[in-house]
């Protein structure tokens, strides 16, 4: 068996086991594969092995692999996005899921509306206030949800965050906790555009505690490629 299908019946075996012991449907996760710094061929291996969704982090590198990607998966573009690329990946990608401002809303949407086309994003939530990382402080959700609504060419489905890593994963597990918490009270939230679907989190480190606290949706690169390889 090839080394990355062997990984991602692991993963797949680790979903199943984290969904038995919180009573989920192993369905009902989503896994992508994040493919950044991959060769196609690879990625083309992974989609072979029944892969359906990929995430890249660069717009640069989506543009780089979109033909030479066989078997026609979702795209997720997973990484910070800057408003003067998004006219390169708004007829790519399935799903964004960084949507951290409103000046980045206004350009996908006048994109979207340009090819005629919705688009899906996630609100990226910067949940344990690192620096570090982008998004939305969990106390402008809801003014942030509000102004989004009006945007006629976007659809959020859900919400995304990045962790910061831990050699403890239990560490972790409350800013999970407080991200489902705040998925299940803006599902309440009655805007035409916004239907709390995905609740993307949790990576190699830490999908599986990721998931016993409510993701549905595991963005894992290391443990079904290997460890990455920048000097190439
Ligand atoms: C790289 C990356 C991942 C995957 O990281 P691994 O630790 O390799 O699983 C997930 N999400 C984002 C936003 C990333 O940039």
């Amino acid at each position: 068996m090839d080394i990355i299908e062997e990984n991602i019946n692991n993963v797949l075996e680790n979903i199943e086991n984290a969904c038995e012991k919180i009573n989920k449907n192993p369905d009902e996760i989503n896994l992508v594969a994040v493919t950044k710094t991959i060769e196609p061929e690879r990625i083309n291996t992974a989609l072979k092995t029944g892969i359906k969704n990929i995430g890249e982090n660069k717009v640069q590198e989506i543009m780089e692999k979109y033909d030479k990607i066989n078997y026609n998966p979702h795209w997720h573009l997973i990484g910070h996005l800057q408003t003067n690329k998004v006219k390169y990946i708004i007829d790519k990608v399935d799903l964004i899921h960084s949507l951290d401002s409103i000046r980045l809303a206004e350009e996908i949407n006048k994109r979207a509306k340009k090819i005629n086309r919705i688009m899906n994003v996630l609100i990226q939530i910067n949940i344990a206030d690192d620096e570090a990382k982008f998004g939305i402080s969990h106390n402008e959700i809801d003014g942030f949800i509000k102004e989004l609504s009006k945007f006629e060419n976007i659809k959020v489905e859900g919400l995304m965050t990045i962790v910061p890593y831990m050699d403890n994963k239990e560490k972790v597990r409350p800013y999970f906790r407080k991200m489902k918490e705040i998925f299940e009270d803006l599902k309440n939230c009655d805007y035409e555009n916004i239907n709390m679907k995905y609740l993307s989190m949790g990576m190699t480190n830490d999908y599986i505690v990721a998931i016993e606290e409510g993701a549905n949706m595991i963005r894992v690169g290391t443990a079904i490629f290997g460890e990455r390889d920048y000097s190439k």
